[in-house]
């Protein structure tokens, strides 16, 4: 991929906002992220996180936490909790402003008991299917409910017996009384309450009838003083609804709702219900998979919050849906992580290599930098002794075309250390499979050496055996075949893409004694290999590890760094 521009995306709603500052339309802006609690949190949800709080912080304002808990039968205080835990891993604060829709439920009857007195809502008792039907099509217009000139009185009794619990699931619904022939279908007499005998998480059952989304969210902003309520392009057509409701039910304040355009992202899915079913159904071991998009999986993974916010930043904010490169994300977070991560050398396909001349027992404490990005970062020492381990790709018996690495007869540096040369090779008999390299050292090339500068094509890494960690690694592809997973033939869906290589584990890989301490959560650049993040399933007796990005190019920047140095 090509470097992005160091440009940052507009964003629109910022100007808006900005305007609606100068024109004195409001003193302080109230933004609101108002996540439905039926699932985790994930990279698009980060996008409208940092937006809102993003804009609430920008203009010194402040940014609301609301769960939008008004289905009472998918919502769960398992994704209350995980969503908080999220928003504030983001790096993000609600302070006291943390609300739940549920609580509005009295205030949100008593609008609706406003409407029905006001003749702009009534109850319905035509069936589901029934109300399909009347409700036209794109190209026809709806027909009226018979029930639709109900009398007041008839409506709020019918109202108040449905809040009762007088009615069975379905028979009634309150509606609002538009328009049925209006061009938009939202404003075709939309439903506000449902009958649902369902226990809430947080009202238990106390309510048998629950507002709609698209009545309880405008009154649920109103209540709190909203001042623009940012939401995704899906919702444009629903904004007459929003406007209509906010003006109709006598709402205290009318907040401005701005749409902008959803994040999607290549080779991986955004939907709950997609990544609900991938967790259930074992594609993935669970909402903190690393393969998943979510925030808890891309934390696991290794992922940073400053990352992702740098992300949302650069990506901008639109009014047209687009779709971002998964490898522009993984760029931002190389970036942050070559900053900040320290450096350590690590053996993910150990192969054996005995150093002939070098005594036996001795072991020499050599000097390593732990972070040429950051001098702040100090240094580190490694041991070096007469056996280590190195990649196994790094070795090649016959070696191809411009291979520069270890081969018979050929010197290369390990890094840190000493030149070696390969002398020979030990074989397993029954396979013929390479099982220990022999090779000598030249004593005078390690640094501060009299040929410390002394120059060969290439330096690899390695770990001296005696004290490395055992460890086990964790390499990630991307989840999914496609970059845009449903693309299936017919009959087929999304999970037909799934890409089964998407996790290989490595058992048996060593990591140099500093590693020791490393507990979950710890990021390091494993030298030539990538970043990596210690996992919470990690034990003293063996780490393990998620590569979190691989590097780019990281052959051609040590030997470039070689050659400069
Ligand atoms: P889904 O469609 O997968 O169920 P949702 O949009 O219903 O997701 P919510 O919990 O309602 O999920 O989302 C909370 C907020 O996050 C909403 O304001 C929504 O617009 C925003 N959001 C969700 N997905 C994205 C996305 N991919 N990009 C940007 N914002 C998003
Ligand atoms: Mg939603």
């Amino acid at each position: 991929m090509t470097e992005p521009e160091s440009s940052t995306a507009g964003n629109f709603v910022r100007e808006l906002v900005e305007q609606d500052l100068q024109t004195g339309k409001h003193g302080r802006i109230v933004t609101r992220f108002p996540p439905e609690p039926n699932g985790y949190l994930h990279i698009g949800h980060a996008k409208s996180i940092c937006l809102n709080f993003g804009i609430a912080q920008e203009f010194h304002g402040i940014c609301h936490l609301r769960f939008d808990d008004t289905n009472p039968t998918k919502e769960e205080v398992e994704y209350v909790e995980a969503i908080q835990a999220d928003v504030r891993w983001l790096g993000f604060d609600w302070a006291d402003k943390m609300f739940y829709a549920s609580d509005y439920f009295e205030r949100l009857y008593q609008y609706a008991v406003q409407l029905i007195t006001q003749g702009k809502a009534y109850v319905d008792s035509l069936s589901a299917d029934e109300m399909r039907t009347y409700r036209g099509t794109l190209t026809e217009p709806g027909k009226e409910s018979p029930y639709r000139n109900r009398s007041v009185e008839e409506n709020l009794n019918l109202f108040s017996r449905m809040k009762a619990g007088e009615f069975p699931d379905g028979t009634h619904v309150l509606r609002a009384k538009i328009d049925m022939a209006s061009p938009n279908i939202n404003l075709r007499d939309p439903a506000f309450y449902r009958i649902r005998h369902a226990a809430h998480h947080r009202t238990g059952t106390q309510w048998c009838c629950y507002p709609t989304y698209d009545y309880a969210h405008p009154l649920s902003d109103a209540i709190e003083g909203i001042t623009h309520s940012i939401c995704t392009l899906e919702f444009e057509d629903h904004r007459p609804l929003y406007d209509w409701v906010v003006e109709h039910a006598g709402a205290p304040c009318h907040p401005r709702q701005i749409e902008f355009a959803r994040l999607n992202l290549t080779f991986t899915v955004m939907s709950k219900r997609k990544l609900l079913e991938l967790v259930e159904k074992g594609h993935v071991s669970g909402w903190d998979d690393p393969r998943l998009p979510t925030l808890k999986g891309l934390r696991r993974r290794g992922y940073t919050p400053e990352a992702i916010r740098a992300f949302c930043e650069h990506i901008g904010v639109a009014k047209r849906d687009g779709v971002v490169e998964m490898a522009l994300l993984e760029h931002f977070i190389r970036e942050d992580l070559n900053r900040r991560a320290p450096r350590v050398m690590a053996v993910l396909r150990p192969l054996k290599v005995i150093i002939d001349n070098y005594p036996e027992g001795q072991v020499e404490e050599l000097e390593a930098v732990n972070n040429p990005e950051d001098p702040t970062a100090g240094t580190r020492t490694v041991p070096f002794s007469r056996i280590l381990y190195i990649e196994q790709e790094d070795f090649r018996e016959v070696p191809p075309p411009k291979y520069f690495r270890l081969t018979p007869g050929r010197e290369v540096r390990l890094r840190y250390a000493y030149i070696v040369k390969c002398v020979g090779v030990v074989k397993d008999e029954r396979t013929g499979e390479v099982v220990e390299v022999h090779c000598t050292y030249d004593p005078e090339t390690r640094s501060g050496g009299p040929q410390a500068q002394r120059k060969v094509k290439s330096t690899i890494h390695w770990v001296s055996a005696a004290q490395a960690l055992p460890a086990d690694v964790c390499l990630y592809e991307a989840l999914f075949v496609k970059a845009n997973p449903g693309d299936v033939p017919e009959g087929q869906d999304y999970t037909a893409n799934l890409n089964p290589h998407s996790l290989e584990r490595l058992t048996g890989c060593i990591v140099e004694p500093s590693l020791a301490g490393a507990s979950p959560g710890n990021r390091y650049q494993f030298e030539r290999q990538g970043y990596f993040c210690v996992d919470p399933d990690s034990s003293a007796g063996r780490l393990v590890f998620n590569r979190t990005v691989p590097l780019r190019d990281s052959w051609a920047k040590i030997e470039k760094a070689r050659q400069d140095g």
